[in-house]
């Protein structure tokens, strides 16, 4: 369980390392892992490592240092294993593709091909 009671989402139990995940970056508040279905030669998943916020919007509301922080994780992601030129995506909504409800990001890098965006 979370603080708030809620059952851990799978984000927040690949970040307490309960389900395994090749993780590439992290920070006290922030992770940083290859997504299991890549739609691009680099995607990997930036998430805080607490579900409180659900989509971008509530993060940005609730805690900008955070986003901040999620967009400075991306960017060191985005250098460290391509040429630092990346898309940065995220899926608020279930209407826009999201099917769980704690925040995260995509970056997509390397030989990103016109108009490739993931879902
Ligand atoms: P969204 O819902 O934001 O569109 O996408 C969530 C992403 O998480 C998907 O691209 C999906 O492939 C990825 N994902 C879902 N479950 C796992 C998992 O257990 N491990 C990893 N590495 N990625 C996952």
């Amino acid at each position: 369980m979370t603080e708030s009671g809620a059952e851990p989402t799978i984000f927040e139990r690949i970040a307490a390392r309960e389900i395994p995940a090749d993780i590439v970056a992290e920070t006290d508040r922030i992770v940083a892992f290859h997504d299991i279905a890549p739609k691009a030669p680099v995607h990997v998943v930036v998430t805080p490592k607490q579900g409180r916020y659900r989509d971008v919007v509530e993060l940005a509301n609730g805690d900008p240092a955070l986003l901040a922080e999620l967009v400075a994780v991306a960017r060191d992601v985005a250098a460290d294993l391509s040429d630092g030129d990346f898309r940065l995506v995220f899926n608020p909504g279930g209407g826009a593709g999201q099917t769980v409800f704690h925040v995260r990001a995509h970056v997509l890098a390397g030989g990103l091909e016109e108009g490739s965006l993931a879902g």
